[in-house]
């Protein structure tokens, strides 16, 4: 007797191995038998017959961290069939916190009623898991917030931020995440990240870091990154690896040739790849490091000061050189709480509505948003497919998503967490592995099951095998397709059918609104 059997599907077990035709029965949160279970009898049986049942798809890098709170429904990830996601990334998490700045502090930041009473790392956990997550949630702690804090109460000295960082593995943080190119992180010296990653290495964390630069000055911050890797001992990942526009021609090729080059010499450096060409941030992250400094109120006053807004426009070192190049008509507004009606269209349009350069709009924008400045986000096309692909061909690449877990109902119907964000993974199966044959679909599904789940450290999940947590997707291979558009981009995806999290059906076609919400909050050390 099984609590649910996936009957007579074509089983990719995560390892990148061929598709076998077999049943998957399942009692309470684990996978009790693959085989032929024909006789067998279950509380319900999901036909699977010509659809792949594949492990639940973990998602190693996201910015899900605040989200959650307000929502745990996560619909956007859950019916693309996401059931782990690992937030804390880019050097952004919402813990350590001193109570200070919050909508300056919180990635996808917003009013939504949640009671921002928690502190340490531990006190994040257990609110996270009070919001009852669909999907399994793993958590770094990032820098940044460790930075941010030590400043709140003095000044940034490495010592009380290795402590810091110490107190968040001994709570369950699995790892510690840079973001090198965003305030605070921008400020801190090599010596810091060293001695930060090393803390992440003695507790046997993986460090993934949002690299100084990916235009320019890329070849210099990748080999930051390996240098991290080679003087901590840390396992580390090179977050969304893709460079961006202005890179130098054969960036990305350099960049994997220096990888696999600190491999062959002992390091352990992996990558990840976002499956698409849209890059997305928060336009706070065009300003210059000086411009954020004393917190929200000071960049505010420094936005309406005529002066300092014609400074803050000379940026050696902008987020976008898209932004320098004024290809204003390729970058778009993706979320914006005082601004809705501006949300999907570019900055070009947005200038041109408001009679302002577009630069200025973007700086009006951000006084518009105030305090919640976190929370104005955009999109451009930024990256090379040829980039993607390489990575994508590349066995040890990675696909992520960098976005927030969102659904099209309730607190969060109106966010937007990425391009992506409601069907990287779709399109990672449809788009780059069945329509283009870039890469196969069994090895596909590993990038974002196995080599993800064994790069964190995650337990017992990522393959389908008798033994393990009972996270699965049912999806069909001829129609799986990613659907969203920059005009429309909260569609879900076509072929997902259905998405089990520990042994619960989350998501299942015909079965209407409403799944299981299963998920666990996965703390390291346990
Ligand atoms: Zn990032």
């Amino acid at each position: 007797m099984f609590d649910v059997i996936l009957a007579d599907g074509l089983v990719l077990d995560g390892t990148g191995a061929p598709a076998r035709r077999l049943d998957v029965g399942i009692r309470s949160d684990r996978i009790a038998a693959i085989g032929n279970l024909t006789g067998a009898s279950a509380d319900r049986r999901i036909d699977a017959a010509e659809r792949i049942v594949a492990p639940g798809f973990v998602d190693i890098h996201t910015h899900s961290d605040f989200v959650l709170l307000v929502d745990g429904a996560a619909e956007s990830q859950i019916r693309q069939g996401v059931t782990t996601e690992i937030v804390g990334q880019c050097g952004h998490s919402c813990a350590p916190w001193t109570g200070l700045a919050a909508g300056a502090r919180f990635f996808g930041y917003r009013e939504a009623g949640v009671d921002l009473n928690w502190r340490s790392f531990g006190e994040y956990l257990d609110r996270l898991e009070a919001a009852k997550p669909a999907l399994n949630v793993a958590a770094f702690v990032g820098h940044g917030a460790i930075r941010d804090t030590a400043i709140d109460r003095g000044t940034p000295e490495v010592g009380a931020m290795m402590a810091l960082a110490e107190a968040a593995f001994d709570e369950g943080a699995i790892g510690l995440s840079t973001g090198l190119e965003y305030w605070p992180g921008i400020e801190a010296p090599f010596d810091e990240i060293v001695s930060m990653a090393k803390v992440a290495a003695k507790r046997g964390g993986l460090y993934a870091t949002h690299v100084r630069n990916r235009d320019l000055y890329c070849a210099q911050a990748f080999a930051e990154a390996i240098d991290t890797a080679k003087l901590s001992g840390a396992r580390t990942q090179i977050s969304h690896i893709q460079p961006k526009f202005g890179a130098p021609p054969g960036a990305m090729a350099d960049a994997l040739a220096a990888i696999d080059a600190a491999r062959q010499a002992g390091a352990d450096v992996g990558f990840d790849v976002i499956p698409h060409e849209w890059s997305h941030t928060y336009v706070a992250a065009m300003l210059p490091p000086w411009a954020r400094e004393g917190g929200t109120a000071a960049t505010l006053a420094r936005l309406r000061d005529a002066d300092a807004r014609a400074r803050m426009k000379i940026n050696p070192a902008p987020i976008w050189r898209l932004v320098e190049a004024r290809h204003w008509d390729r970058i778009v507004l993706l979320d914006s709480a005082a601004n809705r009606d501006s949300v999907g269209r570019t900055f070009a349009e947005i200038g041109a509505r408001r009679g302002v350069d577009p630069h200025d709009a973007a700086f009006d924008l951000l006084i518009e948003e105030g305090e919640g400045m976190a929370g104005l986000l955009w999109t451009s096309r930024n990256f090379e497919d040829a980039d993607v692909c390489m990575c994508l061909r590349h066995p040890d690449g990675i696909a992520m998503s960098d976005t927030m877990a969102l659904s099209p109902r309730g607190p969060l119907a109106r966010a937007i967490g990425s391009l992506g964000g409601y069907g990287w993974t779709a399109r990672l199966l449809g788009h780059y592995a069945r329509d283009r044959a870039v890469l196969s679909l069994p090895d596909a599904v590993a990038r974002i099951t196995s080599k993800p789940a064994d790069r964190a450290g995650l337990k017992d999940r990522g393959r389908l095998a008798v033994g393990m947590f009972a996270d699965a997707v049912v999806f069909d291979p001829a129609t799986i397709a990613d659907l969203a558009t920059a005009a429309d981009p909260r569609v879900h995806p076509a072929g997902i059918e259905a998405v089990l999290v520990n042994g619960r059906v989350a998501f299942a076609a015909g079965d209407g609104a409403g799944g299981a919400r299963a998920g666990r909050v996965l703390r390291g050390g346990r």
